[in-house]
């Protein structure tokens, strides 16, 4: 087993000297800890280390573990939401970070009501193009953002992407920084009912140009547990 509280260490140190550069003080960013594939009683151990969000990128794996862990710890969905999964999925995850249609937005509004819920959910945007088959299209984020200010059990709080998978640091610089500007857009038309509070990215490989960008949440999976076994 990778060495946990190592590995941790030097990400919550990473953190520490990255964040202050974009103006956040270290305890404002929200490490959430990507357990995919991770067994039950290593999530446990990096509990028992001071991680307090859990982000799943499968509802089905989650609920798994969701039933296992007693903790009280935040949990994330991070992964493409298929609408016949919403009501578990609402049912356990504290944030949805991948709301990319209407039509998702609805049916979690839906369930969400009926749960008696009032779900946080962020707005993921694609900017990366042709990488990932997800995420809102920039041109229709803000059709889809005034869409979303008509729901009454569903609170927007921010925007999540993903970088593309290159080495090309200036290109994924390029994408977060094109997030914070669309938040700043956004925040500046003062839509009912959202707010522009969390801007979810960066992963292992690129967090700290995340950070610079003005990331305030980060998904760590493998920089914390290692690789994953591929599944
Ligand atoms: C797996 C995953 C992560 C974490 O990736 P690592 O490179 O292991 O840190 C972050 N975000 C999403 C959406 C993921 O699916």
């Amino acid at each position: 087993m990778d060495n946990l509280k190592e590995n941790l260490d030097k990400i919550l140190q990473n953190i520490k000297e990255k964040a202050s550069k974009s103006g956040w003080a270290a305890e404002e960013i929200t490490l959430v800890a990507v357990t995919k594939t991770v067994g039950i009683e290593e999530i446990k151990e990096a509990i028992a280390l001071g991680i307090r969000d859990i982000g799943e990128n499968k509802v089905q794996e989650a609920l798994a573990k969701y039933s296992n862990i007693k903790e009280k710890v935040n949990w994330h969905l991070i992964g493409h939401l298929q609408t016949n999964k919403v009501k578990p999925a609402v049912r356990i995850f504290d944030l949805i970070h991948s709301v990319d249609t209407w039509k998702l937005a609805q049916e979690i509004d839906r369930q969400a009501r009926r749960q008696n819920k009032i779900q946080k959910i962020l707005v993921e945007i694609n900017l990366s193009g042709e990488v990932s088959k997800y995420g809102c299209p920039k041109e229709e984020a803000f059709s889809l953002i005034r869409d979303i200010t008509k729901l009454t059990n569903t609170r927007l709080l921010g925007l999540m992407t993903m970088a593309p998978l290159t080495d090309n640091q200036g290109l994924v610089r390029g994408v977060f920084r094109q997030l914070k500007d669309l938040s700043i857009k956004i925040n500046d038309q003062h839509f009912n009912n959202v707010e522009m509070k969390y801007l979810s990215m960066g992963m292992t490989g690129d967090f700290e140009i995340a950070l610079e960008e003005g990331a305030n949440i980060l998904r760590i999976g493998t920089g914390i547990f290692g690789e994953r076994k591929v599944k």
